[in-house]
């Protein structure tokens, strides 16, 4: 069984936000809310802090609003969940800046032939390469709104790419979109399957994960799968690292294919192997990909 949803198709809602006024309105209520805290605002202060003029065609955009992403209260009127989206979208400029950094050197060392790794974002974007143009290859491709880079150093943007990497990336592999939280499948595919999507860095071993609900795709690694994985972290912990915090281009076994190996075609079984200190774990994984078993050696 499942429960019976009811909303706006996503054609309606952007239809419903394509509006000077209602916009407006959206960002008087978020702006006077406080963290946790939506506040309300009774209608003629909504309309003098929103600046709209006439009483009539606010209180017909207003109508258009509630239910949908404002919501009528005692106090007055205030975003609802869905509104507070819009408003962190509006306020972070995931739809409407466009930032770039020209790429810069990075202190990791390219996994192919050794020169330096350098980082970019352009076209929301962030990119991981090796700065010889001759070598070519690249280690992450990945989508990060505009304000993960904004006003900040080159640690916090590496800082800030990398945690979105790892958790949308630990999300993939259990299953759960890290988009809409819909239901993720994963698969590996055979090495020479075509790449459809276009720039993608060459992968050898790589899973394509595809949402369900939202049709959300992306491509990674198979060794870039492991990085949370429990026998993972433990196998770092125990050499005093917290692989959580490394950032997931510079580690061999997550960011080039040299570190996995295909050992069985029927069934598919592959290993990924993990070097810390003088110690090495390796990691055996069925074409699900599930983790099928871990051995330190
Ligand atoms: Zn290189
Ligand atoms: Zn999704």
């Amino acid at each position: 069984m499942t429960d019976e949803t009811e909303g706006l198709s996503p054609d309606d809602a952007f239809t419903l936000l394509a509006n000077q006024t209602r916009i407006k309105i959206i960002r008087a209520l978020g702006e006077v809310s406080t963290p946790g805290a939506p506040e309300a605002l009774a209608f003629s202060e909504l309309r003098r802090r929103a600046d709209i003029s006439g009483s009539g065609r606010f209180n017909y955009h207003l109508g258009k609003l509630v239910g949908e992403f404002v919501e009528e209260t005692e106090s007055g009127y205030r975003l609802n969940y869905a509104g507070i989206r819009v408003y962190q979208a509006i306020k972070a400029g995931t739809f409407t800046d466009r930032v770039r950094r020209e790429p810069f050197e990075l202190d990791d060392d390219c996994h192919v032939c050794g020169a330096s790794q350098e980082a970019a974002y352009l076209d929301g974007t962030f990119r991981v390469r090796c700065a010889d143009d001759d070598c070519g290859a690249t280690f992450y491709r990945y989508f990060c709104p505009p304000s993960s880079l904004t006003d900040r150093e080159r640690a916090g943007v590496l800082r800030a790419a990398n945690e979105r990497l790892q958790r949308e990336i630990a999300s993939m592999a259990k299953g759960v979109c890290p988009w809409c939280s819909g239901r993720m499948t994963s698969r590996v595919l055979p090495t020479d399957a075509e790449m459809p999507l276009r720039d993608n860095p060459a992968i050898e071993h790589r899973v394509l994960h595809a949402c369900e609900t939202c049709d959300g795709s992306v491509y990674t690694r198979l060794g870039g799968l492991l990085v949370t994985h429990p026998a993972v972290v433990a196998f770092y912990h125990d050499h005093a690292i917290d692989v959580t915090r490394r950032h997931i281009w510079s580690l061999p076994f997550a960011a080039s294919d040299e570190r996995t190996t295909v050992t069985s075609e029927d069934p598919w079984r592959a290993t990924v192997r993990i070097d810390c200190g003088d110690d090495t774990l390796r990691i055996r994984l069925d074409d699900d990909p599930s983790v099928v078993e871990t051995a330190r050696v």
